[in-house]
């Protein structure tokens, strides 16, 4: 039995719109609107943001701009903030790391057939690739994060046994992560899996873990109490609920940061951020998108002012 007063006291959000989020538009978002997207979630107290993607821009077009959108918002914010950004390959770390780049994320997936469909190879080549990057990540002092896609299930093989992303999480520490997140990529996660799994991985890994949950089937909230129960607090969160997975038929939606944070204030769990301000982010943000999104608190507000 849980006891609620044993959760952690502050969570670390990880704004993931700019990049997750916006990868499944279709429509290109201008350049100058995704910097003011990142402009406003660090106004509104989010200190760690996945900005971009270093993938080849014929592949993803939305993220062709992913240099210049790094090389303008460094400057401008304060140090405590982090900018990161997802590297798909050894190429894309260098292209991180030369617009001035101090982390980056790395992802495998738990299943070998959705593992495919994303990198067109096996998950063994991509490790043996990312043994290279994480070398260089370690030589030039740059952090690699380990991101496990599909933990709790993949849209082409079903269930994935537990091990399969302990084993993968496991190597990625050992080849030098920094960090290792797991993601629920099309939302078949539910709280008891949840805990199983982030309970096994904090045992096991000696480096911080995170969770990255999407909302697909409507239990990606109740994941965050269950991972805060397993004592990980460490969460990917995008503004509005924006975002799917150009790669994951019919994966919607991540978790929405203001109802994230809404959820945590009022469980006492500091998160850092300004609810007036991620709502108005929002708000702006449906305006530029010229559409409703599905997070909820910007429509009910928070429940008490
Ligand atoms: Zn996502």
């Amino acid at each position: 039995m849980c006891n609620f007063a044993e959760l952690p006291k502050t969570a670390h959000l990880i704004e993931v719109g700019p990049r997750d989020g916006l990868q499944s538009e279709p429509d290109f978002f201008p350049t100058a609107a995704k910097i003011e997207m990142i402009r406003r979630a660090v106004r509104a107290g989010i200190r760690e943001i996945e900005a971009t993607s270093f993938v080849h821009p014929k592949r993803v077009p939305q993220m062709q701009d992913a240099a210049e959108v790094i090389q303008t918002i460094l400057p401008e914010l304060p140090p405590e903030v982090e900018i990161i950004a997802l590297v798909p390959n050894e190429k894309g770390f260098e292209r991180a790391v030369a617009a001035g780049l101090r982390k980056v994320r790395l992802v495998l997936t738990a299943s070998q057939t959705f593992h495919r469909k994303n990198f067109n190879q096996s998950i063994e080549e991509t490790q043996a690739e990312f043994a290279q990057v994480f070398a260089r990540g370690k030589a030039a002092g740059v952090n690699c994060v380990g991101i496990i896609a599909a933990s709790w299930g993949c849209p082409y093989e079903g269930r994935v046994a537990v091990e399969q992303p302990l084993r993968l999480a496991e190597g990625l520490e050992q080849a030098g992560a920094t960090e290792i997140f797991f993601a629920d990529t099309t939302g078949m996660a539910v709280p008891t899996t949840v805990y199983r799994l982030l309970q096994e991985a904090v045992a096991r890994l000696s480096v911080p873990v995170g969770v990255h949950f999407h909302n697909t089937r409507s239990t990606g909230y109740a994941n965050v109490v269950a991972a805060l129960q397993a004592g990980v607090n460490r969460f990917d969160t995008s503004l509005g609920g924006l975002g799917g997975c150009p790669f994951a038929p019919r994966a919607t939606g991540n978790i929405a940061t203001e109802d994230t944070a809404h959820m945590l204030n009022e469980m006492r769990i500091e998160t850092g951020t300004s609810l007036e301000q991620l709502i108005s982010t929002v708000t702006w943000l449906e305006a530029s998108m010229g559409k409703k999104l599905p997070g909820q608190l910007a429509k009910a507000g928070p429940a008490f002012l």
